[in-house]
Protein backbone atom coordinates (compact mmCIF):
# COMPACT_ATOMS: atom_id res chain seq x y z
CA UNK A 1 0.00 0.00 0.00
CA UNK A 2 2.83 2.26 1.04
CA UNK A 3 4.83 1.42 -2.39
CA UNK A 4 1.50 2.34 -4.58
CA UNK A 5 1.12 5.62 -2.14
CA UNK A 6 4.60 6.81 -3.26
CA UNK A 7 3.67 5.84 -6.76
CA UNK A 8 0.90 8.21 -6.87
CA UNK A 9 2.90 10.40 -5.24
CA UNK A 10 5.99 10.53 -7.20
CA UNK A 11 3.43 10.53 -10.49
CA UNK A 12 1.66 13.82 -9.76
CA UNK A 13 5.31 15.21 -9.37
CA UNK A 14 5.68 13.74 -12.66
CA UNK A 15 2.67 15.76 -14.27
CA UNK A 16 3.05 18.97 -11.64
CA UNK A 17 6.70 19.03 -13.29
CA UNK A 18 5.24 18.53 -16.88
CA UNK A 19 2.64 21.24 -16.40
CA UNK A 20 4.88 23.98 -15.39
CA UNK A 21 7.19 23.45 -18.26
CA UNK A 22 4.37 24.04 -20.48
CA UNK A 23 3.66 26.97 -18.38
CA UNK A 24 6.91 28.46 -18.46
CA UNK A 25 7.89 27.31 -21.92
CA UNK A 26 11.20 25.44 -20.59
CA UNK A 27 11.15 22.95 -22.95
CA UNK A 28 13.94 19.70 -22.34
CA UNK A 29 14.94 17.14 -24.51
CA UNK A 30 13.01 14.88 -21.91
CA UNK A 31 9.56 15.71 -21.96
CA UNK A 32 6.48 15.27 -24.56
CA UNK A 33 6.46 18.92 -25.58
CA UNK A 34 10.56 19.00 -26.35
CA UNK A 35 9.81 19.16 -30.31
CA UNK A 36 8.86 22.10 -30.30
CA UNK A 37 11.68 23.64 -28.80
CA UNK A 38 13.70 21.34 -30.83
CA UNK A 39 15.16 24.54 -32.62
CA UNK A 40 14.09 26.98 -30.67
CA UNK A 41 10.31 27.65 -32.18
CA UNK A 42 7.34 27.12 -30.97
CA UNK A 43 4.98 25.20 -33.09
CA UNK A 44 2.03 25.82 -31.73
CA UNK A 45 0.72 28.90 -29.19
CA UNK A 46 1.19 27.78 -25.17
CA UNK A 47 -1.74 27.27 -24.28
CA UNK A 48 -2.59 24.31 -27.12
CA UNK A 49 0.53 23.11 -25.86
CA UNK A 50 -0.46 23.32 -21.96
CA UNK A 51 -3.71 21.72 -22.62
CA UNK A 52 -1.76 18.72 -24.85
CA UNK A 53 0.74 17.93 -21.93
CA UNK A 54 -2.42 18.22 -19.15
CA UNK A 55 -4.50 16.07 -21.44
CA UNK A 56 -1.66 13.68 -22.27
CA UNK A 57 -0.70 13.36 -17.86
CA UNK A 58 -4.17 12.47 -16.82
CA UNK A 59 -4.10 9.56 -19.49
CA UNK A 60 -0.54 8.39 -18.32
CA UNK A 61 -2.03 8.58 -14.64
CA UNK A 62 -5.40 7.07 -15.36
CA UNK A 63 -3.23 4.28 -17.03
CA UNK A 64 -1.06 4.75 -13.91
CA UNK A 65 -3.98 4.03 -11.57
CA UNK A 66 -5.21 1.03 -13.65
CA UNK A 67 -1.68 -0.74 -13.81
CA UNK A 68 -1.33 0.05 -9.98
CA UNK A 69 -4.47 -1.78 -9.29
CA UNK A 70 -3.69 -4.86 -11.18
CA UNK A 71 -5.84 -4.81 -14.19
CA UNK A 72 -2.85 -5.62 -16.09
CA UNK A 73 -1.39 -8.59 -15.52
CA UNK A 74 2.09 -8.72 -14.74
CA UNK A 75 4.82 -11.18 -16.91
CA UNK A 76 5.70 -13.66 -14.43
CA UNK A 77 8.13 -16.27 -16.33
CA UNK A 78 6.62 -16.46 -19.59
CA UNK A 79 7.68 -15.28 -23.31
CA UNK A 80 10.20 -13.02 -23.56
CA UNK A 81 8.67 -9.60 -24.51
CA UNK A 82 10.70 -7.48 -27.13
CA UNK A 83 9.44 -3.99 -27.98
CA UNK A 84 10.88 -1.37 -30.24
CA UNK A 85 9.80 2.24 -30.64
CA UNK A 86 9.23 2.70 -33.75
CA UNK A 87 8.29 0.14 -37.18
CA UNK A 88 11.50 -0.33 -39.04
CA UNK A 89 13.29 -1.05 -35.52
CA UNK A 90 10.84 -3.73 -34.79
CA UNK A 91 11.71 -5.13 -37.75
CA UNK A 92 15.60 -5.23 -37.65
CA UNK A 93 14.58 -6.59 -34.40
CA UNK A 94 12.77 -9.40 -35.41
CA UNK A 95 15.61 -10.36 -38.43
CA UNK A 96 17.69 -11.16 -35.44
CA UNK A 97 15.37 -12.65 -33.08
CA UNK A 98 13.76 -14.60 -35.41
CA UNK A 99 11.34 -17.26 -34.98
CA UNK A 100 12.31 -17.30 -31.16
CA UNK A 101 10.77 -14.04 -30.30
CA UNK A 102 8.11 -11.77 -31.65
CA UNK A 103 8.93 -8.40 -31.80
CA UNK A 104 6.10 -5.42 -31.38
CA UNK A 105 6.55 -1.92 -32.15
CA UNK A 106 5.46 0.61 -29.94
CA UNK A 107 4.19 3.17 -33.02
CA UNK A 108 1.78 2.42 -35.42
CA UNK A 109 2.23 2.44 -39.01
CA UNK A 110 2.62 5.30 -40.50
CA UNK A 111 3.80 7.36 -37.14
CA UNK A 112 6.10 9.72 -37.09
CA UNK A 113 8.21 9.36 -33.89
CA UNK A 114 9.09 13.33 -34.07
CA UNK A 115 5.39 14.58 -33.48
CA UNK A 116 4.25 11.24 -31.46
CA UNK A 117 1.79 12.13 -29.13
CA UNK A 118 2.19 9.08 -26.19
CA UNK A 119 -1.19 7.82 -25.30
CA UNK A 120 -1.80 5.65 -22.25
CA UNK A 121 -1.87 2.53 -24.13
CA UNK A 122 1.88 2.99 -24.21
CA UNK A 123 2.47 3.03 -20.73
CA UNK A 124 0.89 -0.67 -20.27
CA UNK A 125 3.23 -1.86 -23.38
CA UNK A 126 6.28 -0.71 -22.15
CA UNK A 127 5.43 -1.63 -18.11
CA UNK A 128 5.05 -5.40 -19.83
CA UNK A 129 8.16 -5.25 -21.98
CA UNK A 130 11.76 -7.17 -20.87
CA UNK A 131 13.75 -5.49 -23.60
CA UNK A 132 13.15 -1.71 -25.25
CA UNK A 133 14.90 -0.75 -28.31
CA UNK A 134 15.22 2.46 -29.02
CA UNK A 135 16.66 4.60 -31.65
CA UNK A 136 18.61 7.10 -29.47
CA UNK A 137 19.83 10.54 -29.65
CA UNK A 138 16.14 12.18 -28.57
CA UNK A 139 15.07 10.56 -31.59
CA UNK A 140 12.23 8.96 -29.24
CA UNK A 141 11.35 12.67 -27.60
CA UNK A 142 8.14 11.11 -25.97
CA UNK A 143 9.99 8.30 -24.25
CA UNK A 144 11.56 9.72 -21.16
CA UNK A 145 7.70 10.71 -19.57
CA UNK A 146 6.31 7.40 -20.22
CA UNK A 147 9.44 5.43 -18.70
CA UNK A 148 8.90 7.96 -15.72
CA UNK A 149 5.35 6.76 -15.64
CA UNK A 150 6.43 3.10 -15.13
CA UNK A 151 5.82 1.35 -11.79
CA UNK A 152 8.52 0.30 -9.38
CA UNK A 153 9.98 -2.91 -9.67
CA UNK A 154 9.02 -2.65 -13.66
CA UNK A 155 12.38 -3.03 -14.96
CA UNK A 156 13.39 -3.87 -18.49
CA UNK A 157 16.51 -3.37 -20.48
CA UNK A 158 16.48 -0.68 -22.59
CA UNK A 159 18.99 -0.68 -25.81
CA UNK A 160 19.96 2.41 -27.88
CA UNK A 161 20.54 0.98 -31.73
CA UNK A 162 22.82 4.10 -32.54
CA UNK A 163 25.26 3.48 -29.46
CA UNK A 164 28.76 3.83 -30.06
CA UNK A 165 28.33 5.84 -34.01
CA UNK A 166 29.53 8.95 -34.27
CA UNK A 167 26.44 11.05 -34.91
CA UNK A 168 26.79 14.28 -37.47
CA UNK A 169 25.94 17.65 -35.82
CA UNK A 170 25.12 20.76 -37.19
CA UNK A 171 28.01 23.33 -36.59
CA UNK A 172 27.01 26.89 -35.27
CA UNK A 173 23.32 25.16 -34.93
CA UNK A 174 21.60 24.75 -31.47
CA UNK A 175 20.75 21.27 -32.74
CA UNK A 176 21.82 18.29 -30.92
CA UNK A 177 23.11 15.26 -33.24
CA UNK A 178 21.19 14.02 -36.07
CA UNK A 179 19.22 10.53 -35.23
CA UNK A 180 18.31 9.77 -38.95
CA UNK A 181 21.46 7.18 -38.96
CA UNK A 182 19.05 4.11 -40.11
CA UNK A 183 19.04 5.66 -43.65
CA UNK A 184 22.30 4.32 -44.37
CA UNK A 185 22.41 0.62 -44.44
CA UNK A 186 26.17 0.55 -42.92
CA UNK A 187 25.37 2.60 -40.00
CA UNK A 188 22.59 -0.02 -39.49
CA UNK A 189 25.16 -2.47 -39.44
CA UNK A 190 26.14 -1.34 -35.60
CA UNK A 191 21.89 -1.23 -35.07
CA UNK A 192 22.07 -4.82 -35.57
CA UNK A 193 25.10 -5.08 -33.35
CA UNK A 194 23.37 -3.56 -30.50
CA UNK A 195 20.38 -5.24 -30.85
CA UNK A 196 21.67 -8.72 -30.78
CA UNK A 197 23.83 -8.20 -27.88
CA UNK A 198 20.73 -6.84 -26.12
CA UNK A 199 18.77 -10.07 -27.04
CA UNK A 200 21.65 -11.97 -26.21
CA UNK A 201 21.77 -10.32 -22.41
CA UNK A 202 18.22 -10.73 -21.57
CA UNK A 203 18.23 -14.41 -23.36
CA UNK A 204 21.62 -16.13 -23.23
CA UNK A 205 20.13 -19.52 -24.44
CA UNK A 206 19.31 -18.01 -27.85
CA UNK A 207 23.12 -17.01 -28.44
CA UNK A 208 23.64 -19.11 -31.05
CA UNK A 209 20.26 -18.27 -32.88
CA UNK A 210 21.04 -14.33 -32.66
CA UNK A 211 24.65 -14.45 -33.80
CA UNK A 212 23.79 -16.34 -36.95
CA UNK A 213 20.22 -13.90 -37.84
CA UNK A 214 22.43 -11.12 -37.15
CA UNK A 215 25.28 -12.66 -39.56
CA UNK A 216 22.57 -13.30 -42.27
CA UNK A 217 21.19 -10.16 -41.81
CA UNK A 218 24.46 -7.94 -41.99
CA UNK A 219 24.67 -9.83 -44.97
CA UNK A 220 21.42 -8.47 -46.07
CA UNK A 221 22.08 -4.60 -45.59
CA UNK A 222 25.43 -5.23 -47.40
CA UNK A 223 23.50 -6.56 -50.54
CA UNK A 224 21.28 -3.36 -49.99
CA UNK A 225 24.48 -1.22 -49.74
CA UNK A 226 25.87 -2.28 -52.92
CA UNK A 227 22.45 -2.29 -54.65
CA UNK A 228 21.92 1.26 -53.54
CA UNK A 229 25.53 2.12 -54.56
CA UNK A 230 24.57 0.67 -58.44
CA UNK A 231 21.52 2.16 -58.50
CA UNK A 232 22.88 6.13 -57.71
CA UNK A 233 25.13 5.97 -60.09
CA UNK A 234 22.32 6.35 -62.42
CA UNK A 235 21.89 9.56 -62.15
CA UNK A 236 24.69 12.03 -63.58
CA UNK A 237 26.77 13.40 -60.88
CA UNK A 238 26.03 16.97 -61.00
CA UNK A 239 22.33 15.92 -60.34
CA UNK A 240 22.50 14.17 -57.21
CA UNK A 241 21.16 17.19 -54.82
CA UNK A 242 18.63 16.71 -52.25
CA UNK A 243 16.14 19.04 -51.14
CA UNK A 244 14.24 17.51 -47.98
CA UNK A 245 11.28 18.52 -45.88
CA UNK A 246 13.58 18.33 -42.34
CA UNK A 247 17.29 17.44 -42.19
CA UNK A 248 16.46 13.44 -42.61
CA UNK A 249 19.08 12.35 -45.25
CA UNK A 250 22.55 13.38 -44.07
CA UNK A 251 23.90 9.93 -43.27
CA UNK A 252 22.38 9.21 -46.60
CA UNK A 253 23.57 11.85 -48.85
CA UNK A 254 26.77 11.00 -46.67
CA UNK A 255 27.07 7.79 -47.87
CA UNK A 256 25.91 7.75 -51.59
CA UNK A 257 27.76 11.21 -52.61
CA UNK A 258 24.43 13.82 -52.75
CA UNK A 259 24.93 17.44 -51.69
CA UNK A 260 22.39 17.95 -49.55
CA UNK A 261 21.01 21.97 -50.99
CA UNK A 262 19.11 22.57 -47.77
CA UNK A 263 15.78 21.45 -46.31
CA UNK A 264 12.30 23.36 -45.65
CA UNK A 265 12.69 22.70 -41.67
CA UNK A 266 16.15 23.13 -40.85
CA UNK A 267 15.94 21.06 -38.24
CA UNK A 268 17.10 17.48 -37.92
CA UNK A 269 12.82 17.42 -36.54
CA UNK A 270 9.88 17.41 -38.51
CA UNK A 271 8.24 18.88 -35.29
CA UNK A 272 9.96 22.61 -36.45
CA UNK A 273 8.67 25.25 -38.54
CA UNK A 274 11.08 27.83 -40.82
CA UNK A 275 11.18 31.36 -40.51
CA UNK A 276 10.70 33.39 -43.33
CA UNK A 277 14.24 34.35 -43.50
CA UNK A 278 15.28 30.79 -43.70
CA UNK A 279 12.46 29.62 -46.40
CA UNK A 280 13.85 33.02 -48.36
CA UNK A 281 17.35 31.58 -48.22
CA UNK A 282 16.32 28.02 -49.16
CA UNK A 283 14.48 29.48 -52.47
CA UNK A 284 17.66 31.20 -53.38
CA UNK A 285 19.65 28.17 -52.77
CA UNK A 286 16.95 26.20 -54.81
CA UNK A 287 17.65 28.76 -57.88
CA UNK A 288 21.27 29.27 -57.88
CA UNK A 289 22.25 25.18 -57.65
CA UNK A 290 19.44 24.42 -59.87
CA UNK A 291 17.99 21.45 -57.34
CA UNK A 292 15.09 19.87 -59.48
CA UNK A 293 13.15 18.09 -56.56
CA UNK A 294 11.78 18.46 -52.95
CA UNK A 295 11.49 14.82 -51.45
CA UNK A 296 9.25 14.79 -48.49
CA UNK A 297 7.95 11.72 -46.25
CA UNK A 298 4.66 10.31 -47.17
CA UNK A 299 3.51 11.97 -43.65
CA UNK A 300 5.05 15.27 -44.25
CA UNK A 301 2.80 18.45 -44.25
CA UNK A 302 3.55 19.55 -47.90
CA UNK A 303 2.29 23.15 -48.01
CA UNK A 304 5.70 24.83 -47.33
CA UNK A 305 7.31 22.51 -49.58
CA UNK A 306 4.33 23.30 -52.17
CA UNK A 307 4.88 26.95 -51.20
CA UNK A 308 8.54 27.25 -52.42
CA UNK A 309 7.66 24.46 -55.52
CA UNK A 310 5.40 26.92 -56.97
CA UNK A 311 8.44 29.83 -56.75
CA UNK A 312 11.00 28.10 -57.82
CA UNK A 313 9.19 25.32 -60.29
CA UNK A 314 10.73 22.84 -58.59
CA UNK A 315 9.06 19.24 -58.07
CA UNK A 316 7.86 17.43 -55.20
CA UNK A 317 7.93 14.41 -54.80
CA UNK A 318 5.75 13.69 -51.24
CA UNK A 319 5.71 10.23 -50.98
CA UNK A 320 8.86 9.29 -49.33
CA UNK A 321 8.94 6.93 -46.51
CA UNK A 322 11.83 7.55 -44.16
CA UNK A 323 10.04 7.62 -40.40
CA UNK A 324 8.20 4.35 -40.44
CA UNK A 325 7.75 1.23 -42.83
CA UNK A 326 3.90 0.94 -43.81
CA UNK A 327 1.56 -2.59 -43.27
CA UNK A 328 1.77 -3.34 -46.58
CA UNK A 329 3.56 -2.88 -49.81
CA UNK A 330 5.71 -1.00 -50.68
CA UNK A 331 7.65 -0.15 -47.16
CA UNK A 332 6.54 -3.73 -45.22
CA UNK A 333 10.08 -4.07 -44.03
CA UNK A 334 13.06 -1.78 -43.88
CA UNK A 335 14.83 -3.14 -46.83
CA UNK A 336 12.05 -2.48 -48.93
CA UNK A 337 11.59 0.65 -47.46
CA UNK A 338 15.12 1.67 -48.36
CA UNK A 339 14.78 0.04 -51.96
CA UNK A 340 11.53 2.00 -52.05
CA UNK A 341 12.95 5.69 -51.45
CA UNK A 342 15.99 4.99 -53.43
CA UNK A 343 13.93 3.59 -56.27
CA UNK A 344 11.61 7.30 -55.97
CA UNK A 345 14.93 9.55 -55.81
CA UNK A 346 16.54 7.77 -59.04
CA UNK A 347 13.85 7.83 -61.22
CA UNK A 348 13.24 11.45 -60.12
CA UNK A 349 16.74 12.52 -60.73
CA UNK A 350 18.16 10.36 -63.37
ZN1 LIG B 1 13.19 12.68 -39.22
Amino acid sequence: MKRIFNLVISTLILIMNMSLRGVLGLCRSSLLITGDCFVGKTKNPPRKDMLRVVVISTLILATFFLTACGSVPKRSGGALRVLASTTFLADITQNIAGDRVKVDSLLPFGADPHSYQAAPVDVVKISKSDLLILNGLEYESFIKSLLDAQRAGSERMIIEATSGISPRKDAGSEQGADPHMWLDPNLVVTYVENIRDGLIKVDAKGAGTYKANADAYIAQLKSLDAWIVEQVNIIPPGRRLLVTNHEALGYFAERYGFEVTGSVIPSFSSNAAPSAREMARLIDAIKKINAPIIFLDVADNNTLAQQIGDETNVRIIDDLHLESLTSGPPASTYIDMMKYNVTRIVEALK
